[in-house]
């Protein structure tokens, strides 16, 4: 990704906490994904008063590309208000590793706009997804 495209991923990354629906958490989430032919999708979490009915950031951006027809990305960027470095929660990293390579970046951003990088890998290693079913079933045969 060069410093263009990752500048624009960060900005709208900072952009999507502006929409977040977050009354109950009052925890603003936002996020950005690159898809592999350069399209930018922004998600923010969307929260319920039935709790289980929430979805954050991270799988809003990813609903949002697939459901257009993305199934491969470059990059993803989390922003939130906080001073700290915010990950993503468990169910978002089981379900952006369903469409990433263990190689992917994801970038945590804070109030600041300083940022971290990590990779899928890094937050999901041994994931549970199609690529490591088919590796295994080789080694058996
Ligand atoms: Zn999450």
């Amino acid at each position: 990704m060069d410093a263009q495209d990752q500048k624009k991923l960060f900005r709208l990354a900072m952009e999507a906490k502006e929409t977040s629906y977050s009354p109950y958490s009052k925890f603003r989430v936002g996020a950005a994904l690159l898809t592999k032919d350069g399209t930018f999708f922004k998600g923010c979490n969307v929260e319920n008063s039935s709790y289980g009915g929430a979805i954050c950031a991270e799988r809003t951006a990813y609903v949002k590309a697939v459901s257009e027809g993305h199934r491969q990305f470059r990059a993803l960027a989390v922003s939130t208000d906080q001073e700290d470095f915010v990950s993503p929660c468990g169910i978002c990293r089981q379900f952006i590793s369903e469409f990433s390579n263990a190689e992917m970046p994801i970038y945590f951003l804070n109030n600041k706009g300083e940022h971290r990088e990590f990779t899928m890998g890094q937050l999901l290693p041994l994931a549970f997804n199609l690529e490591n079913h088919i590796e295994r079933n080789h080694e058996k045969s």
